[in-house]
């Protein structure tokens, strides 16, 4: 059953219904993300398990993969990331229009996992900044819902303002990225 979300907090009479600008576009991006799958591995796998009929990412508004970084808000890292890698991650995140977010799913993108070794990224958070991390080797699919369900969450509450704020551009620059 198709379930219409929900109307912003306002305030509401006969014939009107007012809310501010903020809310307004937070209930729009929230239920409209454009993921960029990143998959490199295993983690990938579960990943198609959650886009199948029975977890159906659709449910959320976020069926749409892109698979170019223009048109895409949600960066969706999913597997071990080697070094080598790192700059091409790290170009796509770059590539990607603010306002855009970062879902780190499972132990190998988020810290290296169980590959402690010289030639994997012991976090993708190394080289880009990161929103949400989901745990596991492999995370269940619930996992991942959870994890867009976190990302839709900060979507929603995100101010206009925040990117244009001189922590949210001091924080970039501490990665390096202007
Ligand atoms: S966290 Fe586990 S399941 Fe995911 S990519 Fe790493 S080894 Fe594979």
């Amino acid at each position: 059953m198709v379930e219409i979300t929900k109307a912003p907090a306002g305030f509401e009479g006969p014939g009107f219904f007012a809310t501010s600008l903020d809310k307004a576009v937070g209930m729009a991006r929230k239920n409209s993300l454009w993921p960029l799958p990143f998959a490199t591995s295993c983690c990938g796998i579960e990943f198609m398990a959650t886009m199948g009929a029975h977890y159906d990412l659709a449910r959320f508004g976020s069926e749409r993969m892109s698979f170019s970084p223009r048109q895409a808000d949600l960066l969706m890292v999913m597997g071990t990331i080697a070094k080598k890698m790192g700059p091409v991650l790290r170009q796509v995140y770059e590539q990607m229009a603010e306002p855009r977010w970062v879902l780190s799913v499972g132990a190998c993108a988020s810290s290296g996992g169980i590959f402690d070794t010289y030639s994997v990224l012991q976090g993708i958070d190394r080289i880009i900044p990161v929103d949400v991390y989901v745990p596991g080797c492999p995370p269940r699919p619930e996992q991942i819902l959870d994890g867009v369900l976190k990302i839709q969450e900060l979507v929603q509450n995100e101010s206009l303002r925040r990117r244009d704020s001189e922590e949210y551009k001091n924080m970039l620059a501490s990665y390096g990225i202007s």
